[in-house]
């Protein structure tokens, strides 16, 4: 059986790091799909309609340049609260999740509406001042000027809006795994989500 992997939860909880953490443990494909509403947010910023760029989004359009930074993840969350936009990607995220030899996605919606069936699912969670911290360390490092305040509000934002949406709000599927990453270093929290993939999915453990 094809192993779909489910990992969903708020701005930089870590569910990145564990998503491409599983998939090298258990070779699998991973994709960020936070990084296609960032994408569609970032041609929205250049004039697009967020609809229109949506439906003709090419996998070239995620190595655009600046999609990391805290701009087009304002933009991601704006779009992402516009049903057609979220209709247009789902083919591409059921492709890649059902493809041949297994997948994790990470994002906000991959248990409860991209992928329900898949057998692993993980909602990735920490306080919002520790993932606020853990932003500004990364925004900071990449030269980003920003104050950790700022982070913290943006994140706050960012989170009631996804949360709020009509759409495919973030939530966490009945049947997933929390892991609460406050205060968990990534080696620990990435032996816990091994160890949740390894008890729900028997035999996965070898690779
Ligand atoms: O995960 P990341 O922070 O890159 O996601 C950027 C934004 O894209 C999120 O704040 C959210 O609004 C949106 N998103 C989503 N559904 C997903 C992945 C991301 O709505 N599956």
């Amino acid at each position: 059986m094809t192993l779909t992997i489910a990992v969903d939860g708020p701005a930089a909880s870590g569910k990145g790091t564990i998503g491409r953490a599983l998939a090298a443990r258990f070779g699998l494909g991973y994709l960020d799909t936070g990084l296609l509403y960032r994408a569609v947010g970032r041609r929205m910023l250049d004039g697009e309609d967020p609809v229109a760029a949506a439906r003709a989004l090419r996998a070239a359009d995620l190595e655009a340049e600046g999609l990391r930074g805290p701009e087009a993840a304002e933009a991601a969350s704006k779009v992402a609260a516009i049903p057609e936009v979220r209709a247009a990607l789902v083919d591409f995220q059921r492709a890649f999740a059902t493809r041949e030899g297994g997948a994790v996605l990470d994002g906000r919606d991959i248990g409860t509406v991209i992928c329900p069936d898949a057998p692993v699912k993980l909602f990735v969670t920490a306080a919002a001042e520790t993932r606020a911290a853990r932003r500004f360390r990364e925004l900071a490092a990449g030269g980003h000027a920003t104050s950790f305040d700022e982070v913290l509000a943006d994140i706050r934002a960012r989170d009631a809006r996804d949360a709020g949406r009509t759409d495919a709000p973030m939530c966490a599927a009945g049947d997933a795994v929390r892991i609460d990453t406050t205060e968990l270093d990534v080696a620990a929290a990435v032996t816990r989500a091994v160890a949740e993939v390894e008890a729900r999915h028997p035999g996965c453990g070898a690779g």
